[in-house]
């Protein structure tokens, strides 16, 4: 079989990093997109010379369909787009916070999402491939505090089974995975600024602690992969139990 192509968006770091060593341990040649070239094109490098730092905005739209050409023009094809370039919000009152903030929040999240999945389907056409969008508890459950990401991370569900109906035909398969809460640096932050008690927060998931990255990464593979070839359309929460309870 020839070789795989996944683009990771978002992998310089956290759950992307964790996912681009998964997709090259299991073979493929990974494409890392993030906004912090300096630590992606080390990532990519600590990989080995098969892989790919490329430097990008998802928020932007040039920058976005750049990401896909060069992957491309690189790396030969593209069979795996990983849309999971994310931020996280002020975690501020609604009535606190601001416009500017909650458009930020859906152009990363939405727009990101929206104008790669697009431009992969186009790089796609007449071979099929898989793409993958992360969404949160927070698209799922209520999140005080959290509309500007839990509206974010909704519309990434939606757009992820409007678009599995769509290029289903095509033998592109979409598919989003909805991680609880993680050990990462989007979290740590809301720990440290002392917007989340991570005691009560653990106490609250029922398999009792975050998650690791890698474990996320896991499960994003198997969706991208061939033991999920029947699987499109689907959101899969992996957060330990907490949209259960
Ligand atoms: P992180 O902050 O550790 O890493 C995110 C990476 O995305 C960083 O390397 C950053 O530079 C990059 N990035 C941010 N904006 C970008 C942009 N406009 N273009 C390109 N790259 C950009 O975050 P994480 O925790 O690994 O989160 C990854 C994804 O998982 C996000 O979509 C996040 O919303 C989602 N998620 C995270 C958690 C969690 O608990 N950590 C839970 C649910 C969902």
């Amino acid at each position: 079989m020839q070789t795989q192509v996944a683009l990771v968006t978002g992998a310089a770091d956290g759950i992307g990093w964790a996912m681009a060593r998964r997709f090259a341990a299991a073979g493929c040649c990974v494409a890392l997109a993030d906004l912090d070239h300096d630590r992606t094109a080390a990532r990519a490098a600590e990989l080995g010379d098969r892989h790919l730092a490329v430097r990008a905005d998802v928020a932007d739209e040039a920058s976005a369909i750049a990401m896909v050409e060069e992957t491309v023009a690189r790396l030969g094809r593209l069979d795996i787009l990983v849309n999971n370039a994310g931020i996280g919000d002020s975690h501020k009152p609604t009535l606190e916070q601001d416009l500017a903030t909650f458009d930020r929040i859906l152009r990363v999240h939405l727009d990101g999402t929206f104008v790669a999945s697009r431009e992969a389907a186009r790089a796609m056409a007449g071979q099929g491939g898989a793409i993958l969008n992360v969404s949160s508890i927070a698209g799922l459950t209520g999140l005080p505090r959290r509309n500007a990401y839990g509206a974010a991370k909704a519309g990434i569900v939606a757009m992820t089974k409007s678009m599995a109906c769509e290029w289903a035909g095509a033998g592109i398969r979409v598919n989003a995975i909805a991680p609880g809460y993680v050990g990462t640096a989007l979290v740590a932050k809301l720990f440290e600024a002392g917007r989340i008690d991570r005691g009560r927060l653990e106490r609250r998931i029922p398999l009792g602690r975050l998650a690791d990255p890698a474990e996320i990464a896991e499960a994003a593979w198997f969706l991208c992969s061939p033991s999920a070839s029947y699987v499109t359309g689907a959101v899969l929460s992996v957060d330990g139990g907490w949209s259960a309870y």
